[in-house]
């Protein structure tokens, strides 16, 4: 046997907080995050793994509501350290905001040909009814799995309730339900039933890989925006007029429209104007931009809106303060945000 087949398995798991850690207080009855040597009394089975398991645990752990730009760089920052000794990575994370720091991983590594499968719980693993042992067990099993010598899936990806996502293409859709995920616009990279059931023809394998980047740069001087029904001209105006604003996510009706009320036209006009990208995203759960269809959105298109076409908001966000983290002209982040970086729209 050569010197690679004998070598053992290697994953390491981030534990960054999230419900599946966490305890009732007995004073209060709230749930808060609990060291991980607990987390792993309650689940033995992972002795029976035949790989080495490492751990590195947050300090302090988080419910992912105080995860952001700083935690997906400590993330990425540990991951880079290991990247080498490890086969594949799984990070445990509150469900909250898991789609938001899954989408932002997904940027900040570019050529990554190893898995990081982002998992976490609706119950706590130390609880009778618990959902964290599957997850976690299976997360585990498709951070190892290989096919000729390969990862199985080299991508940043959620595995929750039997279901094995993009992570850039994934939305937290309920918040009480096991299956708290899913992906609309994108089909399922494998289902967990007796046997784990690839798709390959949905995962990405680039041809050539060059060596790993890590771009961790995030500029956070954006909103999201949703349009709604009697949206207020002076809240909107003084969204748009904030100091230092320099992208926004527009949450549209339908395929990308809005009211077209005059001031509101003016307004993102100027605002696009003074260098401000508006990226359009769709409020439905699923389908895309299509900016013209209608004339709710004609003007959008002709005075320079970008489409964000089948986008996730949590993945464009997170796309958006990557790009103008990165030392690019307006031109360019308009052209990148339009195009698919990781997978995470449909050109
Ligand atoms: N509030 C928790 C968190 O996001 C919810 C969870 O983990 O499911 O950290």
């Amino acid at each position: 046997m050569s010197k690679t087949e004998n070598k053992k398995t290697s994953i390491l798991i981030i534990y960054t907080g999230g419900t599946i850690g966490m305890v009732q207080s007995l004073q209060t009855g709230t749930l808060a995050p609990v060291k991980f040597d607990k987390i792993l009394d309650e689940v033995p089975e992972l002795n029976k793994f035949n790989f080495n398991i490492k751990t590195i645990i947050f300090n302090p752990v988080l419910d992912s509501s105080n995860v952001g730009p700083s935690e997906w760089v400590k993330i990425a920052r540990a991951i880079e350290k290991n990247y080498n000794s490890f086969d594949g990575f799984v990070i445990l994370h509150g469900t909250d905001t898991m789609a938001y720091t899954a989408s932002a991983l997904s940027f900040i590594f570019e050529n990554l040909d190893k898995p990081i499968i982002l998992t976490g719980s609706q119950l706590p693993i130390g609880t009778l009814r618990t959902d964290g042992k599957e997850n976690l067990i299976t997360s585990l099993e498709i951070a190892a799995a290989k096919k000729n010598g390969k990862s199985m899936v080299p991508e940043v990806c959620i595995y929750f309730e039997f279901k094995l996502f993009r992570g850039n293409r994934t939305v937290k859709r309920d918040a009480d339900q096991f299956s708290a995920f899913h992906s609309v616009n994108y089909p399922t990279l494998a289902v967990a039933g007796v046997d784990i059931r690839y798709s390959p023809e949905y995962i990405y394998y680039p041809e050539n890989k060059g060596i790993l980047k890590v771009n961790t740069n995030f500029d956070d001087n954006v909103v999201i925006l949703k349009i709604f029904p009697g949206i207020n001209e002076k809240v909107f105006k003084s969204i748009l007029n904030t100091p230092g604003l320099k992208g926004v996510v527009l949450e549209t009706f339908g395929s990308g429209n809005v009211p077209t009320s005059r001031w509101l036209l003016n307004c993102i006009k100027r605002a696009i104007k003074k260098n401000i990208v508006i990226l359009n995203i769709t409020q439905c759960e699923g389908g895309r931009v299509a900016m013209g269809q209608y004339e709710t959105s004609l003007e959008l298109l002709s005075i320079g809106v970008v489409s964000g076409k089948d986008m996730t908001s949590e993945a464009a966000i997170a796309k958006l303060m990557f790009l103008l983290g990165q030392d690019m002209s307006v031109d360019e982040i308009k052209m990148y945000l339009n195009k698919s970086l990781q997978g995470e729209i449909s050109e």
